[in-house]
């Protein structure tokens, strides 16, 4: 029994890899990515030496034709989780164009057949909620945020945009930003339009050339209250959707002043993400929640009963190369 709990809490962080198929107009190109098999992704590295070849193990590795349908599916499972009143947080992490936003928005022009992860999640949420109302009432609330240099945004507000946020941790509701807009949601069709704002607020301040929404942290956060009808008791769930900021490393040489400052940030809050997950992981007493905004921000949801699945993106270009490396470390780290 003991055994099981422990294999339970073990299960409690999955890590998948999905590798962004080549874009059109780069079909000549040869993949870095050797081979997949299974849960294990292996890359050609160019070595002094002529190539060599690293392998790297996951939960799942998703290959360049996996649909949005297919890299949700394990998904499901963490979305009744919500309804029973846990805690659920979902990454995507990897560099600047690896296919974050994609994974979990999709794309540009957007079907229903490449929805992502957030339209997915949002539409079973719905749907079990439904099934369940003999049982349940179901509230979901919604809040948009970003975390950009370390201050956190509503990302649903129509003014006051660039007002910085407090994160507050009370004993009785435990994490919250009691600032942030918290609107009332009764269909997937109220979070798209809401996502469409967010998005909106999220490009601004953002110039052509300065892609701001990769140097920040966008979380839909998605509440769950559902009350028992028979007994009364109330449960509480939510759900983090996260599409981090992009990881990869910045030449000092190259930049200064604000960039730099957005670099050092991004960086410092993605490896106190990796320092939390992987001492869970690891169940350490002293998990490091309190060295970035988004860990704070994700506290209840990480470690504890929450469950966690991150989604690593790489991209298939042999000049990625070193960033795909750094980015399967990372994932190695804390899977
Ligand atoms: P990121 O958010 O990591 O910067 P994007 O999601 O914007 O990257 O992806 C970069 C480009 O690649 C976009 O044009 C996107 O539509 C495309 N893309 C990413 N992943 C896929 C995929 N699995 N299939 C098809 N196109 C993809
Ligand atoms: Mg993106």
């Amino acid at each position: 029994k003991l055994y099981n709990q422990v294999q339970d809490l073990k299960g409690s962080i999955r890590v998948y890899c999905r590798v962004r198929p080549f874009l059109s107009g780069q079909s000549n190109y040869l993949s870095a990515v050797d081979h997949i098999e299974e849960g294990t992704v292996t890359i050609t590295v160019p070595s002094k030496c002529g190539k060599g070849r690293r392998s790297f193990h996951f939960n799942k590795v998703f290959g360049p034709s996996a649909t949005q349908g297919e890299v949700f599916s394990d998904t499901q499972p963490l979305i009744r989780s919500v309804l029973d009143g846990y805690n659920v947080c979902i990454f995507a992490y990897g560099q600047t164009g690896s296919g974050k936003t994609y994974t979990m928005t999709g794309p540009r022009d957007l079907t229903e057949h490449s929805q992502g992860v957030n339209y997915r999640a949002l539409s079973d949420l719905f749907l079990l909620a439904e099934q369940r109302k003999n049982s349940f009432r179901y509230e979901v609330s919604v809040q948009m945020m970003e975390i950009y240099n370390e201050q956190v945004r509503d990302l649903l507000v129509t003014d006051g945009l660039n007002k910085r946020l407090e994160i507050r941790n009370s004993s009785q509701t435990g994490l919250s930003v009691p600032d942030a807009s918290l609107i009332r949601v009764t269909s997937t069709s109220d979070v798209i339009d809401l996502m469409n704002i967010g998005q909106r607020n999220r490009a601004v301040g953002a110039t052509a050339l300065n892609d701001r929404s990769s140097r920040s942290h966008s979380c839909l956060t998605v509440h769950v209250q559902g009350r028992d009808l028979t007994s009364g008791t109330v449960l509480r769930g939510c759900m983090h959707l996260v599409d981090l900021a992009g990881s990869e490393r910045v030449d000092k040489s190259e930049v200064t002043g604000d960039r730099l400052k957005e670099a050092q940030h991004i960086n410092r809050s993605l490896s106190a993400l990796g320092d939390v997950i992987s001492s869970l992981a690891q169940k350490n007493s002293h998990v490091p929640y309190r060295n970035s905004k988004l860990t704070q921000l994700l506290q209840d949801s990480l470690g504890g009963q929450a469950k966690t699945m991150m989604f690593v993106h790489i991209s298939p270009e042999p000049d990625a190369v070193g960033e795909t490396i750094s980015t399967l470390k990372f994932a190695e780290r804390v899977a």
